[in-house]
């Protein structure tokens, strides 16, 4: 077994020793999602304030709402939730690259098979140049889009790593 894999048998060990939150409901108590990104440094539990059962993470690179969508319409459609939380982060690796970039290394390392595969599958990598603007942005294109309706409040946030503070944006 890997350390990663004994460390889980661990944690799970001393975790549900003490657990006593397996009455929770499924849908989300608080009716929110958060979405932020998937980096290592955002503990969005304790950074955000988000008790057991209270919201729905989600969570990928670069807390992109397009490629978040299939999992917000999940939330609120079939989960009740009605508010969404958008955090991004400063020293995101998403501000860090272009596609023709990601997509030169998936050739380099991955070879051309994999690069054709990218190309069928259509994948954007989303990076962004600008932070703010991106927080706007990703704002922007969940209030128009036809799958999030207007009655959902949504708020734009960018975590500082540095910090650990949480400023809103919009
Ligand atoms: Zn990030």
């Amino acid at each position: 077994m890997s350390a990663i894999q004994q460390n889980v048998e661990a944690a799970s060990a001393s975790y549900s020793a003490s657990f006593d939150k397996g009455h929770l409901a499924l849908p989300p108590a608080k009716k929110y999602l958060v979405l932020t990104c998937m980096d290592a440094r955002i503990d969005p539990a304790r950074a955000f304030g988000i008790e057991l059962g209270d919201a729905h993470v989600i969570r990928n690179a670069g807390a992109s709402a397009v490629e978040g969508l299939r999992s917000i319409v999940i939330s609120e459609q079939l989960l009740g939730t009605n508010e969404i939380v958008l955090v991004k982060h400063t020293g995101c690796g998403m501000l860090t690259f272009k596609n023709e970039d990601a997509y030169g290394i998936v050739e380099k390392n991955l070879g051309q098979a994999a690069v054709e595969e990218l190309r069928e599958r259509k994948i954007d990598f989303l990076p962004f140049p600008e932070l703010e603007q991106a927080v706007k942005n990703d704002v922007e294109f969940l209030k128009a889009s036809k799958l999030v309706p207007e009655s959902v409040t949504i708020s734009g946030w960018i975590y500082e790593v540095e910090t650990g503070k949480t400023r809103r944006v919009v």
